[in-house]
């Protein structure tokens, strides 16, 4: 069954970066796996995926040690700043980073651990209440602060479009996230890069690929609908 999602997602890929015309290999795939067993995992790493993301701190390292170290783990939800230290030098990159003092506790705990860090800069684009991310307005200088930082990485920025039926609705989103890329890269600013734009779930992705993503995240697309089950 996965290995028919991953197909299937892997089709849509390409469909929607040929429309575009960009090449594939601009697009990463992140499996997102947040819930999902340790089996289904493999299964996708048996697939060819070494990209996982995960959304809670301790699930990641519960994966991150049960599977293969060739894995590259996204850290893409809300980070507590208590639990920054456990997961620095195991994550290849932090989706979730929306404000200075989460990333003074990043740099902080690399520094320690003697790492960079790469992250992207969360930004809130559709301004939904009750959502994490920084504003559009702050975004920028926002990452003129975090970039003072020693031992922190901004490779770019990333959104969390709104729940829609039709993702052309989220195009607006998507476009609005590559231009504040821009505006940045404009800049100049020391240690900024801006080339990453971690945007498209399972039901907007091929929008975000035409709209210039070069991450996207699947969950549902891959490992199915998930179950929370309250603990
Ligand atoms: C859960 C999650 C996803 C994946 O969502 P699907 O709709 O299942 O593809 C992507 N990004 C973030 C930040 C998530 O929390």
């Amino acid at each position: 069954m996965i290995r028919d999602n991953i197909n299937a997602v892997e089709d849509r890929i390409q469909s929607a970066c040929s429309l575009s015309g960009r090449k594939r290999e601009e697009v990463k795939l992140i499996a997102v796996s947040k819930t999902k067993p340790i089996e289904m995992l493999q299964q996708a790493y048996a697939c060819g995926c070494r990209d996982f993301g995960e959304n809670k701190v301790q699930e990641l390292l519960e994966k991150y040690d049960k599977m293969p170290k060739d894995i590259r783990w996204h850290m893409i939800g809300h980070l507590q700043r208590n639990k920054v230290k456990y997961i620095v030098d195991k994550v290849y990159l932090i989706h979730s980073v929306d404000s200075l003092r989460l990333a003074e506790e990043i740099s902080k705990e690399a520094v320690k651990k003697e790492v960079t860090v790469s992250i992207l800069i969360e930004i809130n684009v559709a301004e939904e209440a009750g959502k994490f991310g920084t504003t559009v307005r702050e975004a920028v200088s926002l990452v003129e602060e975090i970039s003072r930082l020693p031992n922190i990485a901004v490779k770019g920025l990333m959104t969390i479009a709104p729940y829609v039926e039709n993702s052309e609705e989220n195009r607006l989103y998507f476009t609005m996230l590559r231009q504040i890329a821009v505006d940045i890269i404009h800049k100049n600013i020391d240690n900024v890069f801006m080339k990453e734009l971690s945007m498209g779930m399972t039901g907007d992705y091929e929008t975000a690929i035409m709209e210039g993503a070069t991450y996207i995240r699947i969950g549902t697309g891959i490992f199915g609908e998930r179950e929370y089950t309250s603990v």
